[in-house]
């Protein structure tokens, strides 16, 4: 019995409902268990609260947590909750009766997490809160806060360097997702844990893909996209607040159901709006960079980029919030170079110091070269995290289509000739127009119709050519003024190009329907067809999750992860046994809902049964039954805690059955305590008449029976027996 309460493997089952820890997991709590002090740095979504939470159920008493976001507080005690964890939160929200009541339960004991803001924790700059309880540790969340040198400094973080000072032998655990070197030995310096182990994992978050588009019809696109993702949660940032709520329009007028949120908008507002998002009421949210902070939501399925951001830093904390419960998640950044054009001159025009917009700057031009990549995207996105991915991602669109070059001089020349003949006054728009020989007004007012390179390039569509240049634009084919309109000029290496002595290698354009096209084509037919089923299951379980969770009054991925629902609808399982082995259902959870989705899948594959889907492909998707399973199953039943007779109900089997498997299940070795099942007045009355009836181990059961007035039942006499036998 000790072994399995000192195994943190048993916690990651029995509470969270999965299998493996994810790397690190185990070495930091390994680490706190043996009460040592630590830093982790891990992705947003990278798994750092199982860190300290499995040690919290682990250790005697209450771990004390210190989280600055009280939505994020409040999401993370009602997923603690809904795996049958005791956790609460104290915060300014609450009145003194509601907080008392909560340090009450603390004290007394019957709490393992209470989560604490800063503020808090801190008011009257005294400990006494939390003098009274029997901390088991202190888990300090988006630590990099405490430092100047972070990217959210919050100075009431500065004062929690008191812990250490006050507990010195308590283990405190800084969690970030955000740091490099310097702030992090900050963050130990500040908290007095100057010993503390760094533990830092990957930043890589293989399953979300990474796409950048064209930025030209991006409504259509955007349409395109959501097409084949009904009823997927997702967000789009843009640049400005009038974007979102123009975005937001047209998507409604498309009939998806969207909204806005932006910091102009009234806390009323922007509640409501992250409110119907998380219950997925709400399909799409078009936000600024103000929405996503604190944000737990696991099943965020897709981000879009509307505009290109001004740094790696920020697009890659913003896509990270999709796919944080593993599951397989997209996310598109639309790319122009007007983007770029609006992104700098926001930076020049701005009052700041020129050291200050040179950094911007550098950091704008990282995120150009990330958007205009000819290789892997991730590659270059984690080597901005100084992080080296050994071999191409395979999920980005470069890796999933990679460009065929060819020679692109001659396209080069033609560009830079109509350059020079337009006296270097023209940018993009107008470039293309003369190349493709587009009459229009602007060109026709300045007499580029009149260019002996108007209509050199008619041959190409204006996307063609806008990516062509995009990509010359990028090799240094030409260069860009932005302090004259963004008029293109000519370099010695235009020149060089010009005259024929150096040549330019182009990757080959690929249109956005291409792309897809290429998509549908990888996935065989056969797959295709199991897909249906799956996504129909999906879908149904989909809609069973959000009735329970409504009327439970909790987040639809509080009660299980897409990725969860998603394993469901591909597994299809049909026994318990094999319903809890799916990532994300713990005990609890199989208590309270597992039986219910259980149903659910029995009912699919029951209808499927009678359909007219043909029984090789029935036979193929159905789950197998396996053999030997049912005391198994029994076993799964009774170590959740159920009676005999509740097992008997929910498995359709008759109680003597039941109690037969459990005392075979206890023969065998497993460890079942079945004193649970009988009682002492049963036990003395078996004693005696084995006593009475000299019963040998080998004689009948039906001797006890009879001597007992057919009073007691064999399955209890059985009972009895092994229970004497052990005693
Ligand atoms: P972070 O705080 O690092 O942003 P979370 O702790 O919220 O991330 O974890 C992100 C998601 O990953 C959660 O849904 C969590 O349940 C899940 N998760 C964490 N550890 C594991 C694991 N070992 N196996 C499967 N899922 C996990
Ligand atoms: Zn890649």
């Amino acid at each position: 019995m000790k072994s399995e309460l000192n195994n943190p493997h048993n916690y990651l089952g029995k509470y969270f409902g999965y299998e493996t820890f994810r790397p690190l997991q185990y070495e930091i709590i390994e680490n706190v268990l043996n009460e040592n002090d630590c830093l982790v740095l891990m992705p947003t979504g990278g798994g750092k609260s199982l860190c300290f939470q499995i040690p919290a159920l682990m250790k005697e008493g209450v771990a004390v947590v210190i989280s600055p976001l009280i939505a994020l507080m409040k999401d993370q005690v009602e997923a603690l909750k809904a795996n049958g964890i005791e956790a609460d939160f104290l915060n300014s929200t609450q009145n003194y009766g509601e907080q008392n009541e909560i340090l009450k339960k603390a004290e007394s004991g019957n709490l393992k997490l209470l989560y604490i803001a800063p503020e808090r924790l801190l008011a009257n700059n005294d400990l006494e809160l939390i003098k009274s309880l029997n901390v088991s540790l202190f888990a300090i969340d988006e630590s990099h806060c405490i430092s100047a040198w972070g990217h959210d400094f919050r100075p009431e973080y500065r004062k929690l360097d008191i812990l250490k000072k006050t507990f010195p032998d308590i283990p405190v655990m800084a969690l970030t997702a955000t740091a490099d070197k310097v702030t992090r030995r900050d963050i130990c310096r500040q908290l007095g844990i100057p010993n503390a182990r760094e533990f830092i994992t990957s930043f890589d978050r293989p399953n979300i893909s990474l796409t950048v588009l064209p930025g030209r019809n991006r409504m259509k696109q955007i349409q395109d996209f959501l097409k084949s993702r009904p009823n997927q949660s997702g967000i789009i940032y843009c640049l400005s607040r009038k974007g979102t709520e123009s975005v937001a329009e047209g998507l409604v007028k498309m009939g998806f159901k969207a909204d806005f949120y932006h910091a102009g908008c009234t806390a009323e507002d922007r509640s409501r709006v992250q409110e119907q998002f998380i219950n997925d009421d709400l399909q799409i949210i078009v936000a600024t960079v103000a929405f996503g902070m604190g944000i737990d939501k696991s099943n965020v399925r897709w981000v879009i980029h509307y505009n290109m951001p001004g740094n790696v830093e920020g697009f890659y904390q913003e896509i990270g919030r999709a796919g944080r419960d593993s599951a397989k998640s997209d996310t598109l950044l639309f790319y122009s170079y007007g983007d770029i054009i609006q992104r700098k001159r926001m930076i020049d025009d701005s009052e700041m110091p020129e050291e200050q917009k040179e950094v911007l700057n550098a950091k704008l031009e990282r995120m150009r070269q990330y958007a205009e990549a000819q290789h892997c995207r991730r590659k270059i996105l984690l080597s901005y995290f100084n992080q080296d991915l050994e071999s191409d991602c395979g999920n980005c669109d470069v890796c999933k289509n990679p460009r065929s070059g060819f020679d692109g001089t001659v396209l080069a020349q033609k560009a830079l000739s109509a350059i020079a003949r337009a006296e270097e006054k023209v940018a993009m728009g107008m470039l293309i127009d003369i190349l493709r020989g587009s009459r229009n007004q602007q060109v026709l007012r300045n007499n580029y119709d009149k260019l002996s390179t108007f209509g050199v390039g008619a041959d190409l569509k204006f996307e063609i050519w806008a990516d062509y240049i995009s990509q010359m634009l990028n090799l240094g084919v030409m260069e860009i003024a932005y302090d004259e309109g963004h008029a293109f000029k000519l370099s010695e290496v235009s020149w060089q190009i010009l005259k024929g002595k150096r040549k330019v290698e182009l990757a080959n354009f690929i249109s956005f329907d291409e792309r897809k096209a290429i998509r549908e084509a990888e996935s065989a037919p056969a797959k295709q067809q199991k897909d249906f089923f799956k996504n129909e299951l999906f879908e149904k379980l989909r809609i069973l999750r959000k009735e329970i969770a409504d009327s439970a009054g909790i987040p639809p991925y509080v009660l299980f992860h897409d990725s969860t629902l998603l394993e469901m609808a591909n597994e299809k399982p049909i026994m318990a046994s094999q319903m809890l082995a799916v990532s994300g259902v713990g005990e609890l959870k199989m208590k309270k809902y597992g039986f219910t989705f259980l149903k659910a899948i029995q009912e699919y594959m029951g209808e499927l049964e009678k359909s007219e889907v043909p029984a090789e492909i029935i036979k193929e998707i159905k789950p197998k039954r396996v053999k030997g399973q049912t005391t198994t199953e029994t076993q799964l039943f009774f170590n959740m805690g159920m009676s005999v007779e509740e097992i008997a109900q929910e498995r359709n089997l008759s109680v003597a059955t039941i109690a037969g498997h459990l005392v075979k299940l206890k023969e065998d070795g497993a460890d079942i305590d079945l004193r649970k099942l009988t009682d002492d007045w049963t036990l003395d009355e078996v004693k005696k008449a084995i006593e009475a009836t000299r019963f040998q181990s080998n004689s009948p059961l039906k001797v006890l029976f009879d001597h007992l007035g057919e009073q007691i039942g064999y399955d209890r006499i059985r009972i009895a027996l092994a229970v004497l036998g052990e005693s």
